[in-house]
């Protein structure tokens, strides 16, 4: 038992892996909190079900609501807690993944409900997001993209996959978002975190001692962070003011900033995720001090990263295979073991840790120690 263990009230049992599943818990204030998962629509994701929450402050509110297709669903997992969408008074996005704001534009369709959003969420979601970003912007970059286009093969879509996927972009273009949030905002009794990183547009919500964290904190699994971005011209060009530099939202130093960002609130405060609350038949009940375990997991992966480069000159190719297990190096799943590479590259350049030549050969720099006291302050406790 840790202190975040909480006795919840089952409204509807659902499957080993949190499909299905509907509960009732209460926040130190008495105020209650309704938890439902929402098993994805025909995805073959590791994640397991989204997680939504609903609770009254100044009417209604949801948090994330599910894949493309899963609305049914959602409406039977509503229905467990006495609600429907018409019920709701408005939807907050903890981030613009499909497995969050898959079925906004049904959902606003049959209600009346508002769509809050972080404020970069509007400008980006008329853009498909592997479509954005230039993809020359770096040296580490361009040589992901030529090793990608070398090594792996397009792979044959799955027809009706795509196609939801498709009317799920088009959809979500003409979805309109009626609040802009911002970090620091509060809403009645409910306050904003911006915790960019995951995503760019990632929101941490706070309520009495609830921190709903979408996927900047999961239980059991270190969600994927970003790489730095580079938009392309013709996109750069129609964005907002405050995304032409979005240095400050993508990256694995922004995921990282925004991990000792949650910490520094304090040990009072229990995680709510958006996945993997529960699975294989158990709870996965925790606090901030998963925030903490997340940066750990990062900081081993730089530690061996430097190791193997001690002494030696490597490039990203070298170095992937240096980090991942053969089997986790197949098709696709190359292009996800660099990316992730490169986002701790990236970091070990930003401290200076590592020279990265134009050819992408890559050494260590100094002691190759830098990294080693950014994480430390990261870690340290809030007040
Ligand atoms: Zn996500
Ligand atoms: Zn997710």
């Amino acid at each position: 038992m840790n202190k975040h263990d909480r006795i919840a009230k089952v409204l509807r049992e659902g499957e080993a892996n949190g499909d299905g599943w509907s509960l009732e818990l209460n926040t130190s204030s008495g105020r209650t909190v309704y938890a439902v998962a929402v098993a994805q629509n025909n995805r073959r994701s590791r994640t397991g079900p989204t997680w939504s929450y609903v609770f009254e402050n100044d009417g209604w509110t949801s948090i994330d609501l599910g894949t493309p297709g899963s609305f049914e669903t959602l409406k039977s997992a509503y229905s467990t807690i006495g609600l429907s969408p018409k019920d709701i008074k408005r939807v907050l996005i903890s981030h613009g993944h499909s497995d969050h704001d898959g079925t906004v534009s049904e959902f606003l369709d049959d209600s009346e409900a508002e769509l809050w959003a972080h404020q970069s969420y509007q400008p980006l979601k008329n853009y498909i997001p592997w479509e954005i970003n230039y993809r020359k912007g770096s040296i580490l970059q361009k040589e992901l993209n030529r090793i990608a286009e070398e090594k792996i093969e397009p792979s044959k879509e799955d027809d009706s996959r795509s196609e939801t996927d498709k009317n799920y972009f088009e959809n979500r273009k003409l979805t309109v978002v009626t609040k802009h949030l911002e970090d620091g905002d509060e809403f009645s009794d409910l306050k904003v975190m911006s915790t960019p990183g995951h995503s760019p547009d990632q929101i941490c919500l706070v309520l009495d001692d609830f921190i709903f964290t979408g996927d900047h904190i999961l239980p059991e699994i270190t969600p994927h962070p970003t790489s730095k971005m580079v938009f392309r011209n013709t996109i750069s060009e129609k964005l907002p003011e405050f995304l032409k530099d979005p240095s400050e939202l993508y990256g694995l130093g922004t995921y990282l900033d925004s991990l000792g960002k949650v910490i520094q609130l304090g040990d009072e405060y229990t995680v709510l995720p958006a996945h993997r609350l529960f699975n294989k038949s158990s709870f996965n009940w925790s606090g901030v001090e998963r925030a903490g375990d997340i940066i750990h997991h990062h900081e081993k992966r730089l530690n061996r990263m430097v190791d193997k480069l001690q002494n030696k000159t490597s490039n990203l190719e070298e170095t992937t295979k240096g980090i991942f297990e053969k089997s986790k190096l197949l098709g696709s799943n190359l292009y996800a073991a660099m990316s992730e590479i490169v986002a701790h590259l990236e970091l070990l350049e930003d401290t200076r840790d590592i020279t990265i030549t134009t050819g992408g050969e890559i050494s260590i720099q100094g002691s190759g120690t830098n990294y080693k006291e950014y994480i430390s302050g990261l870690l340290k406790p809030g007040p």
